[in-house]
């Protein structure tokens, strides 16, 4: 049997979970177009499938498809769906794996009418709920979380759609932001610690947008209104934009990784652009691990304005020196150990005459098992480095993520169990700095406590069950083959 994550584990990045988009017209032009436009604009955040829900006031059609949003979205599918509201969601698994079952949004039914559901995030009590469900003679088409919203959605005895979905949502306990068509409203909201992100816009049509990231927004022409707040539902409909506490605010513990690795960097969150966040970072960086260097370069994409920030700070120069094949996709990662080597290489180029008798400053986004570091500090070295100096613009990661980021169990995360030193001798590094938490706190200009930092620290804002320590295919009696 293979594993069904087998190909994601040939990156050492962590992947995020999912991107949604929302969009509520006046007049429904352009709707199922725009839908996918803001799902193009947010592919970053989840590459395995993809989908687009749309109502035209009665009825709810819905396109979903394995794959890249623009392999999922032909030009007649997009045609084929009309209306004037819609969500769209872009996948990436964290519980449930990688089949068409578990694309979303996710269609169910309420008092006859019909919904659909997307959702970013994971539930930590998946796994006791939908067991105590199916003894109930519930029946579940997927194998992923979000269903189990759905289906509590449905089985609500309330007669209200918004109380059927509060009722729902005191039975889950997890992070998850959902956006939720329904023939007369859009819903969006956000879980009541606010661990992943969704944001509202407006457009000059009196439409509305909601995103898990603001360069959603800007595509679409639509400013910024605000971020949706833990524990509130933005409901959007003909009578315009209504806002109330869904759930009891918790505390804010937005994903750090959010501004370290996932979001786009022309993206802003909590105020701020995360592209100078994370130049901020290199900053911090240069300052807690400084070293006598020849050149900075970073680890593309993630890495590179970290990288330049450490060159302003230090004043040692910045070049590119490692080209990203911007074309490679899973498809071309081969399950055979043989080519698993080969990873790096058909990834990251090196620019020899840039590299050659240099010693580098090395800036990569973060270690997680630490499997391809030793081979891209190789590729430096086969290119000419003289010295590879590797600077983290992370924490050392040490625990794992229950709120739907896929790192890995913690037996596999390199830094839970080795020392920074025993790293560094594992990579083949001449020197090995992380940001501490302090500095990564400090370069944020944002209180810690306003984050999850769960990975770095262990302190979990939301309790994580002794049963739960599961895997993402906890909820499948048997891992499926991968699609
Ligand atoms: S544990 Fe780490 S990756 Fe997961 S939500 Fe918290 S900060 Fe983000």
């Amino acid at each position: 049997m293979r594993d069904p994550g087998a190909w994601r584990h040939r990156s050492d990045s962590p992947h995020e979970e999912c991107g949604l988009i929302g969009v509520w017209t006046k007049d429904g032009a352009d709707l199922a177009r725009r839908c996918f436009f803001g799902l193009f604009t947010l592919q970053h955040r989840g590459q395995e499938s993809a989908g687009i829900a749309v109502t035209d006031g009665d009825g709810v059609a819905c396109e979903k498809g394995m794959g890249l949003v623009t392999q999922v979205f032909t030009e007649d599918r997009i045609k084929s769906l009309r209306g004037h509201a819609g969500i769209g969601h872009t996948r990436y698994s964290t519980t449930g794996s990688t089949t068409i079952q578990n694309a979303q949004p996710i269609l169910g039914s309420f008092r006859g009418q019909p919904f659909a559901l997307a959702h970013n995030g994971n539930l930590v009590n998946a796994v006791a709920l939908r067991a105590e469900m199916e003894a109930l003679g519930c029946r579940f088409v997927s194998t992923s979380d979000t269903e189990l919203i759905v289906r509590l959605i449905e089985l609500s005895p309330e007669t209200e759609f918004e109380a059927a979905l509060r009722g729902a949502l005191t039975q889950v306990r997890g992070a998850y932001s959902l956006v939720i068509l329904t023939p007369d409203r859009l819903i969006g909201l956000r879980d009541p610690w606010g661990i992943r992100p969704l944001c509202l816009g407006r457009d000059a049509n009196d439409g509305y947008v909601m995103a898990s990231e603001t360069c959603a927004l800007r595509l679409l022409q639509a400013r910024l209104v605000r971020e949706i707040e833990p524990g509130e539902m933005v409901v959007a409909g003909n009578d315009g934009l209504r806002a109330e506490v869904c759930e009891p605010y918790v505390r804010d513990s937005l994903c750090v990784f959010e501004f370290i690795y996932f979001a786009r960097p022309d993206s802003r969150m909590y105020g701020r652009e995360i592209y100078g966040l994370r130049r901020k970072m290199g900053h911090m960086l240069a300052e807690q691990h400084p070293v006598d260097a020849d050149l900075v370069i970073g680890i593309p994409d993630t890495g590179v304005p970290a990288a330049i920030g450490y060159s302003e700070a230090s004043r040692i120069p910045y070049s590119e020196g490692l080209l990203k094949n911007r074309y490679i996709q899973r498809t071309f990662i081969q399950p055979d150990p043989k080519m698993r080597r080969l990873g790096v290489s058909m990834k990251l180029a090196p620019l020899h005459d840039v590299l050659n008798g240099k010693r580098l400053v090395v800036v990569d986004d973060s270690i997680v098992r630490g499997t391809t570091t030793d081979q891209q500090v190789d590729l430096l070295r086969q290119a000419g480095a003289a010295e590879v100096h590797l600077r983290i613009c992370a924490p050392p990661i040490r625990y794992p993520c229950f709120y739907g980021i896929d790192m890995a169990n913690q037996s596999e995360l390199i830094a839970a169990s080795l020392s920074v030193e025993q790293i560094r001798q594992k990579t083949g590094a001449d020197s090995l700095g992380y940001l501490s938490i302090a500095n990564l706190a400090r370069a944020l200009g944002i209180p810690r406590d306003k984050f999850c930092m769960a990975c770095f620290d262990g302190r979990y804002p939301l309790e994580i069950p002794q049963d739960v320590r599961a895997t993402k295919f906890s909820l499948e009696k048997e891992a499926p083959d991968a699609q």
